[in-house]
C-alpha cells in the first residue's frame, strides 16, 4: 500500500502497512523553494496538500533493468527481462496526481510502444483518491482543470469531512472493485447534507489556491523564443533538474550499460534523466542545448505548449511541486506571465 506518510520532515508517498502511518495531525507549508511540516493539532488524516514527491516512481521507477546479457569467449546470450508483477494500492492520491498518471498512461501505454515495466506496475493499481481540501500556496490544479476533486480514474474517492465534532469520510464508488471493498466497510448512506459539506470544502479549497495558470493561454509565449524573459529566468536557474525529478508528468530517461568486472555479463538499465542536464541532448559529443536558457525554454515550452501537439493537453497538472522544490523558487506561473507579455 502506497500512501502519503511522514518521512524525513516531509509528507511523501511511500509504502505503509496501516492507517496509523498516514500523516495524521500534520499539514505542510509550501511556497517557492520552501517546505515545512506543520502540526495541525487535529486528528485529520489528509490535512496536507500534494506530497513533496510524486507517485510516478512507483510506476516508472528511477532505475529499471531492460536487458541482461551473458558472454563467453564465443557467444553473447541475451536474456529477456520480465518485470516482477506488483499489485499496488494508491491510497490518498490527489486529483492532480491522478490526472498526471492519465498523462503518463498516454506515454507508456501508447498502443504501438507499451512499456513493460510501467504496464506491469500500472495494471493492478487500486486507487483510493482523496479530494484535496487543504491546497498549498503553490497549487493551481483548479485553473488547470485537474482538481481539487477527483472526477475519474479511481476505484474509491474519499472526502474527509472534519469540523471538530464531526469526522467522517464521504465515499464515492468508482468501480466494481471499489464496490467490492465497500461491501465490507460499515457506514451509513450519504445524504444531501454530506454532498453539500463536501462541495463547500472543495469550494474553499479552490479559493485557497495560491496560484493560477490558463492551460490554453501559454502557447502565446512560444511565439517569441527570443524573449528577454528566457535570459532572465536562466540567470536564476541552477539547471539542477529538481523540477523535473518531482514533476509527476516528466518522464525523460537515459540508458546505461553496466558491464561486469570480469567482462562476462552486461546489463542495460533505464534511468531517470532530465532535460536540464547538458548530456541529455548530447549529439556526437556536444550538447544541442548548451545553455541553461535553451534548457529552461525546452522544458517550459514542452510542458505547456508542444505537449498540446503531442498529447492533446497541457503537460502540467498544477501540482506546484516544481515551485516548492526549486532551490531558487522559480515559479512557472510567474515566468509564463512575463513571457506572455510582448
Ligand atoms: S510542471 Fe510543475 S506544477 Fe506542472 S505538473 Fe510538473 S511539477 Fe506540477
Ligand atoms: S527551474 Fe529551479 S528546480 Fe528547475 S532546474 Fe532551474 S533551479 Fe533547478
Amino acid at each position: 500500500m502506497i500512501a502519503p506518510t511522514v518521512r524525513d520532515g516531509t509528507i511523501t508517498p511511500d509504502r505503509i502497512d496501516s492507517a496509523a502511518e498516514l500523516p495524521i495531525g500534520y499539514t505542510d507549508d509550501q511556497d517557492g523553494g520552501h517546505y515545512r511540516l506543520v502540526p495541525t493539532g487535529t486528528d485529520e488524516y489528509f490535512a496536507s496538500s500534494s506530497p513533496i514527491d510524486s507517485w510516478k516512481r512507483f510506476l516508472s521507477p528511477p532505475e529499471a533493468l531492460l536487458v541482461r546479457g551473458r558472454s563467453s569467449s564465443t557467444d553473447l546470450e541475451v536474456e529477456p527481462v520480465v518485470p516482477d508483477p506488483v499489485a499496488f494500492a494508491f491510497v490518498g492520491i490527489r486529483a492532480c496526481d491522478l490526472a498526471a498518471i492519465g498523462l503518463l498512461d498516454r506515454v507508456f501505454l501508447a498502443p504501438d510502444a507499451v512499456d513493460p515495466t510501467y504496464a506491469t506496475r500500472r495494471r493492478e493499481v487500486f486507487v483510493v483518491a482523496v479530494g484535496c481540501v487543504h491546497p498549498g500556496a503553490t497549487c493551481f490544479c483548479a485553473s488547470m482543470g485537474t482538481g481539487p476533486i477527483p472526477r475519474d480514474g479511481y476505484d474509491l474517492a474519499l472526502t474527509e469531512l472534519y469540523d471538530g465534532d464531526r469526522h467522517e469520510f464521504l465515499v464515492d464508488v468508482g468501480s466494481d472493485r471499489g464496490a467490492a471493498v465497500m461491501a465490507d466497510v460499515s457506514g451509513r448512506p450519504a445524504v444531501a447534507a454530506d454532498d453539500e459539506a463536501a462541495a463547500a470544502r472543495a469550494e474553499r479549497a479552490v479559493a485557497a489556491m495560491g496560484r493560477q495558470l490558463d492551460p490554453l493561454d501559454p502557447p502565446r509565449a512560444a511565439a517569441n523564443p527570443e524573449h528577454v524573459g528566457w535570459g532572465d529566468v536562466a540567470g536564476r536557474c541552477l539547471s539542477c533538474g529538481n523540477c523535473t525529478m518531482v514533476c509527476p508528468t516528466c518522464f525523460c530517461s537515459a540508458t546505461q550499460d553496466r558491464t561486469a568486472l570480469l567482462g562476462d555479463g552486461v546489463e542495460r538499465w533505464r534511468v531517470w534523466d532530465s532535460c536540464f542536464t547538458a548530456d541529455f541532448s548530447s549529439l556526437h559529443g556536444n550538447p544541442v542545448r548548451a545553455t541553461t536558457e535553451s534548457r529552461y525554454r525546452q522544458w517550459l515550452l514542452h510542458k505547456l505548449v508542444t505537449w498540446h501537439d503531442q498529447f492533446g493537453s497541457s503537460g502540467c497538472v498544477g501540482c506546484g511541486r516544481c515551485i516548492t522544490s526549486c532551490p531558487v523558487g522559480i515559479d512557472l506561473t510567474a515566468e509564463i506571465r512575463v513571457l506572455a507579455e510582448s
